[in-house]
């Protein structure tokens, strides 16, 4: 049997998401600059996606800026927020993904940033009284990156009492919503954010396809230089089936929430039941506010490494996730759990569902578990 349970690295596209892109990958191949009905189609297309993006986060379209992953929209925020905006200190915390940390490290190392971490609750939500008392006691031009749901456990942060913070002490607002968009609803004229994270692959949506939300008010310079696509933020020819597939499963996530939200707690719920019947010692590491597609689970009595796990999991066609792979291929102890001081030597797992997921593979998977 096959069983996919890392739905936070990437999803399945939509059939219905995949027939949306094909036409643009086979008869719909105008270059959405041209002058020709070929290609001013295609731009329409484009804007439409804008629109509905917009629409369903409840911000302008201007306010969208399309890019090609998650990585890509962090690095465009941070990066551009230091050298137009004049932000001189970020504050974020140890648990960001990589790709808000690193290039958090870079800004600190070359354009001489100051970076402040706040404190984490073991849970992995950020401790909101330290980030009021650094912004408090600051007064550079401050930007804060927080993300919204943390990837390895599903921990939410209150996007918006961070918000309400950023606002009275005057600093900006990034948030890393990688997680949650398409899962939450998100309603961006209520809050105080300035720039908002996004990647299709983790809303069966396709790869190499994602977004910024900047604030309009944030007048930001050019990341990709060339022909001035996307308000000559981020040139190149645009990735018209990426963008319309994106659109296309931000708007059936959107218009399913509730349906799909109850499916994968039924799923979760029940895996965590079984888990439980079997094994009473495992330990579900969740926030109060916890994001209904991720569980982590530790697993005290497993006594092979995490490698082995992980490998002998793969040989019975299961995946899920553990660790950090790095460049060797070999699996580390994830840095996230070692930050929150987690027990080295125990077995951590990350589950993260989806509509597809069902009983019987969970029940193989509780078997597979079962016996290592
Ligand atoms: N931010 C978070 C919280 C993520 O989980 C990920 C991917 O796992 C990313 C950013 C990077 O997104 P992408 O894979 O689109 O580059």
């Amino acid at each position: 049997m096959n069983v996919y349970l890392d739905n936070a690295a990437s999803t399945p596209v939509h059939k219905e998401v995949l027939d949306t892109m094909l036409p643009y990958l086979s008869t719909n191949y105008g270059n959405p600059s041209a002058i020709h009905s070929n290609g001013k189609k295609n731009k329409a297309a484009i804007e439409l996606s804008r629109k509905t993006i917009a629409k369903y986060l409840n911000c302008k379209s201007q306010e969208i800026i399309f890019c090609s992953s998650g990585t890509e929209a962090n690095n465009i925020a941070l990066k551009l927020a230091v050298e137009n905006l004049g932000v001189k200190h970020i504050i974020t915390s140890e648990i960001e993904h990589k790709s808000v940390l690193n290039i958090i490290l870079y800004l600190e190392e070359e354009k001489n940033v100051k970076v402040s971490y706040v404190n984490l609750n073991k849970d992995g939500t950020i401790d909101i009284d330290s980030l009021e008392s650094i912004l408090k006691s600051n007064s550079d031009k401050a930007l804060v990156s927080i993300m919204h749901a943390q990837n390895e456990l599903g921990s939410i942060n209150d996007i918006n009492k961070i918000s309400s913070l950023t606002k009275k002490y005057g600093a900006l607002f990034h948030t890393d919503t990688v997680q949650t968009i398409a899962h939450i609803p998100f309603n961006l004229q209520e809050n105080n954010i300035d720039f908002l994270t996004a990647s299709a692959h983790k809303f069966h949506g396709p790869l190499g396809s994602g977004f910024l939300y900047k604030n309009e008010k944030l007048k930001i310079g050019t990341w990709l230089h060339g022909g001035g696509h996307e308000r000559n933020i981020r040139s190149s020819t645009e990735n018209i089936s990426g963008i319309v597939g994106m659109a296309q499963a931000l708007k059936m996530a959107y218009d399913n929430l509730e349906n799909e939200k109850y499916k994968i707690l039924e799923l979760k719920n029940y895996f965590k039941q079984e888990l439980k019947k079997n094994m009473p010692n495992v330990i579900f590491n969740e926030a109060p506010q916890n994001l209904y597609t991720i569980l982590s689970v530790t697993f005290p009595s497993i006594k092979y490494d995490l490698a082995s796990v992980l490998i002998k999991l793969d040989m019975k066609g299961i995946a899920v996730a553990g660790g950090s792979a790095c460049s060797s291929g070999s699996i580390k102890f994830s840095n996230v759990l070692r930050k929150l001081k987690y027990n080295e030597n125990e077995i951590t797992l990350r589950v993260s569902f989806s509509i597809y997921n069902t009983k019987e593979e969970l029940d193989y998977t509780v078997n597979a578990l079962n016996e290592l």
